[in-house]
């Protein structure tokens, strides 16, 4: 498990992010065959190489999505009407009708720590973050592509995935090149 460095992170997307970009949409317009099986792998990969509580940038910088269900549930545990949970510590996003954060940090990040003081009934969009497992990979690459900035394990995940499909190419490629196609 590695720490994570977030300033590295930020120099490698500004030096790598139109290329990752590019691959996200050329791989959501023409998967290969075992895209889905591949990210699975790669998936589990990322996540024993990450340690998310070195870094929480995600709860620093970005905002969960909450349903009604989240709502209900997280004040219930605060002892809160979801009215008064609302008027707290949400906006309602009028374009996408989706219920955020105003404020960021996370006003449930604890700071010293970086671990989540509601864990346990957190909302599901926190629980699936950054979404690396969900399939078909092609349905969640503009998740990716919003993502990549800010989460260093999608990168990692985006980087991995570019790495393995151009490389299964390049051995196509050569086996097609010595058998004379
Ligand atoms: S609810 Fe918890 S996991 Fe979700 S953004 Fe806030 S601190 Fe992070
Ligand atoms: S999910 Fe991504 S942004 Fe959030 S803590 Fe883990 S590596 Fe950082």
């Amino acid at each position: 498990m590695q720490v994570v460095n977030l300033r590295l992170h930020k120099k490698k997307y500004l030096q790598n992010k139109r290329s990752l970009r590019y691959f996200l949409t050329k791989t959501e317009n023409n998967p290969p065959k075992n895209l889905d099986d591949l990210a699975e792998q790669i998936d589990k990969e990322v996540w024993a190489e990450t340690a998310c509580l070195s870094c929480a940038n995600c709860c620093k910088t970005m905002s969960p999505t909450y349903t009604f269900q989240d709502m209900k549930r997280i004040a219930a545990h605060l002892n809160m009407r979801i009215k008064d949970f609302k008027a707290k510590w949400l906006y309602l996003d009028k374009r996408e009708n989706d219920w955020m954060n105003v404020s960021r940090p996370c006003q449930f990040l604890d700071k010293k720590t970086n671990m989540c003081s509601i864990y346990e009934v957190r909302p599901a969009d926190c629980a699936s973050f950054p979404h690396l497992n969900k399939k078909p990979v092609t349905d969640y690459m503009y998740i990716h592509h919003q993502n990549i900035e800010y989460c260093p394990a999608t990168y990692k995940f985006v980087e991995k995935l570019k790495e393995r499909i151009l490389l299964s190419k390049m051995v196509v490629k050569k086996i097609e090149v010595e058998a004379g196609e």
